[in-house]
C-alpha cells in the first residue's frame, strides 16, 4: 500500500514560528514519531512526504533513520493543494492510497494496517472516533443555536484511503468548482460518493496546540 504524509503546514495555531512537525517530542521531531509508526506497519510499502521546499533540509535531518526510505514531494499553500501534489507524484503502480497527516504522530501501527486492509476491498475509508462531548452549533455572537444528536457525530481522523484515480478526479473537480476542504473525504461528500468509517482510537490525536504537545510528550514517555 502507498501512503502520503502531508507535512507542509506552517503550524500557525501552534505559534512555534516554524513547521510544527519539527517540534521535538521526547527528543525527536513529531514527524519522526509519525514515520516510526508507519515503518512499523506490515502493509505500507511506499511512503511519500509532502513538505515545503524551505523545510526539506530540516525535515530530512529530523527523520534521518527513515530519510532513504521516503520519497519527497513539494507541498502547496493549503493541505488540499499539498495532497493534490502528492497524488500527482505517486508511482504509476499506486492503485489505492492512504493519506495520513504528519501531525498525527501517536497513531498505533496496527491502526494504519487496519486501514490498509479495509481499503483493499473498499473504494473510500476514513478513520474516525465517536464524539464524546456534547457538540453545540453557535452563531456569530457565540450564542448557542443547536445541539446535534451526538449519536450521529464522529470526529474524522487520518488515515483516509481512496482509489487513486477517483481521488484525483475529485481534486480536479474541486479546483473547477473552487471547493475548499480540510480533508479528502469532504470532496467525496460534495460529490455524493460513499465513504466508509473505520472506528479509530482517540490516542490518534492531531497535534495542533501546545496542550496537545504536553499530552503527546507524556504518552511517548510512558510508552
Ligand atoms: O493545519 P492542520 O494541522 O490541520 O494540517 C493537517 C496536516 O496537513 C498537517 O500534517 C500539515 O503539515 C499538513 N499541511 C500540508 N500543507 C499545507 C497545510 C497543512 O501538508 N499547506
Amino acid at each position: 500500500m502507498h501512503l502520503l504524509i502531508p507535512a507542509a503546514g506552517s503550524g500557525s495555531r501552534m505559534k512555534a514560528g516554524k513547521n510544527k512537525l519539527l517540534i521535538k517530542l521526547h527528543g525527536k521531531s513529531i514527524l519522526y514519531w509519525t514515520l516510526k509508526s508507519v515503518f512499523s506497519t506490515k502493509r505500507i510499502k511506499w511512503v511519500g512526504i509532502i513538505g515545503q521546499p524551505y523545510d526539506k533540509e530540516q525535515i530530512m535531518s529530523s527523520i534521518k533513520n527513515f530519510s532513504k526510505k521516503v520519497f519527497w514531494i513539494n507541498g502547496g499553500v493549503t493541505r488540499q493543494e499539498s495532497v493534490k501534489n502528492g497524488l500527482d507524484n505517486l508511482p504509476n503502480d499506486a492503485i489505492k492510497v492512504l493519506i495520513h497527516d504528519g501531525a498525527r504522530c501517536l497513531i498505533p501501527p496496527d491502526l494504519i494496517d487496519k486501514c490498509a486492509e479495509e481499503l483493499n476491498d473498499k473504494d473510500a475509508i476514513i478513520l474516525a472516533v465517536r464524539v464524546t462531548d456534547t457538540i453545540k452549533i453557535i452563531d456569530d455572537n457565540n450564542l448557542v443555536q443547536e445541539t446535534p444528536d451526538r449519536n450521529t457525530l464522529w470526529a474524522a481522523q487520518t488515515p483516509q484511503g481512496f482509489l487513486v484515480s477517483k481521488l484525483k478526479k475529485a481534486h480536479e473537480i474541486a479546483i473547477e468548482k473552487k471547493w475548499k476542504v480540510t480533508d479528502d473525504a469532504s470532496l467525496y461528500e460534495f460529490l455524493k460518493w460513499p465513504v466508509e468509517i473505520i472506528e479509530g482510537n482517540s490516542i490518534n490525536m492531531k497535534i495542533t496546540n501546545p496542550t496537545d504537545l504536553k499530552i503527546a510528550n507524556l504518552f511517548l514517555k510512558a510508552n
